[in-house]
């Protein structure tokens, strides 16, 4: 089928029957338990299906809704599983939004020191502890959990709000969670380095209320000043001005191409939070137009649902506080203030991009880039050793758990 080639498995090998067996029952199991799966690469964690970027449109994207991606094919039918797994033994995937699941997600810390906030964790199991302490709360361990080859573990619980992933600054230090426009790799899945294999089998215990709350969207950013008529102009006009801006930071996102993707987001997030500050446009229209036009990159080469969401809210939140008005001058496009604030954005963004993302001292270090200082917006984490950014960059743009 020519949908389920594989988005680039160098490890390409002979396959054994019993071992494809043994990945369609893993994944039947899984289906039965209610859990909507599909195939991620032999020994690999990465979807098999193609990217919407290179989607032909044929197969089951040929219908009406165009591209099917792993979240809208995840599937608890027994027959479509059977087809999936008839070929190779694909590690399963367990799609958590459909499967009505949040899954925190406990990372090894590896040696590496805990920021102030947990002092002396050495890992995520660590930091939850903390947290369940601190909110009074017993640790939410009596639940579904799974071990994961690299030493860490998934805790399961079931939840309907619909809450979307988050990264380190959801929870805490070797946290992240997996919910809406998330995966897991389900337990009997194979690695090189080993198995995902049950801690603790059963159903997932409900998601513990005070972890939810943690993990509520954000309010909408504060704007810290007394708003000004939206803008002196004739409706017609206005509505015409809002929509260029709207629509021209949109297709800087679209154009965007694998590697300035990151970039683009928050450069065109910051531009609008600007406008958001200035009350030229509102926060929800600005929000639904950066989520809409980024949608088309979530899960080509890496780029997660949660990187996307987390760079919209800090380009948004940080752009407000620099708030760009519109009047009648520069509605008529006064050329200089719009280069002015192109270029604000880029440096800021420019800095953001350096520095690693999401967390408070990346924002302080783009608070200082605003400010036009000369700090060096590429330093690393107090935390974290030189050499150990770059992979905590892609893995917090992988977006999935490991
Ligand atoms: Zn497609």
């Amino acid at each position: 089928m020519s949908d389920q080639h594989t988005t680039g498995d160098p490890t390409e090998r002979r396959t054994s029957p019993a071992t494809r067996h043994q990945m369609l029952e893993v994944a039947l199991g899984a289906a039965r338990a209610g859990y909507h799966v599909f195939p991620l690469q032999v020994d690999g964690k990465k979807p098999i299906f193609h990217a919407k970027r290179t989607c032909k449109r044929s197969g089951p994207c040929s219908g009406p809704e165009g591209h099917l991606g792993w979240e809208q094919r995840a599937t608890i039918d027994p027959d479509q599983i059977r087809r999936w797994w008839s070929t190779k033994p694909y590690n399963v995937g367990i799609a958590c939004g459909p499967s009505k699941l949040l899954v925190i997600d406990l990372d090894e810390g590896h040696g590496a020191t805990a920021p102030e906030e947990f002092e002396g964790a050495r890992n995520g199991r660590d930091v939850l502890q903390m947290l369940a302490r601190r909110a009074g709360e017993p640790l939410p361990d009596q639940t579904l959990t799974v071990s994961t080859p690299s030493g860490g573990g998934h805790l399961y619980f079931r939840n309907d709000s619909a809450l979307r992933n988050s990264s380190q600054t959801g929870l805490g230090w070797k946290i992240d969670t997996r919910g809406e426009g998330g995966y897991i790799v389900a337990p009997g899945s194979v690695r090189p380095e080993g198995r995902y294999q049950f801690e603790r089998s059963g159903p997932p215990a409900e998601l513990p209320a005070w972890i939810g709350d943690m993990l509520a969207p954000p309010p909408e950013p504060e704007i810290a000043h007394v708003p000004r008529p939206r803008l002196e102009l004739s409706g017609n006009r206005q509505e015409r001005y809002v929509r260029s801006i709207l629509e021209g930071e949109a297709q800087r996102i679209e154009e965007a191409q694998p590697g300035g993707r990151h970039h683009a987001v928050l450069t065109a997030a910051l531009k609008l939070g600007n406008y958001v500050g200035g009350n030229v446009i509102s926060a929800e229209e600005a929000h639904a137009t950066l989520r809409s036009a980024v949608q088309m990159h979530i899960g080509v080469d890496d780029f997660s649902e949660s990187e996307a969401e987390q760079t919209i809210s800090d380009g948004l939140t940080y752009g407000a506080r620099r708030p760009r008005y519109a009047n009648r001058d520069r509605a008529g496009r006064t050329a200089a203030a719009d280069q002015e604030g192109d270029q604000l954005a880029h440096r800021a963004a420019t800095a953001v991009n350096r520095a690693g993302r999401g967390l408070a001292g990346d924002l302080e270090r783009l608070r200082t880039a605003r400010t036009d200082r000369h700090e060096p917006a590429s330093g690393h984490r107090p935390d974290e050793p030189p050499g150990r950014e770059r992979h905590h960059e892609q893995r917090q743009r992988h977006g999935i758990a490991h």
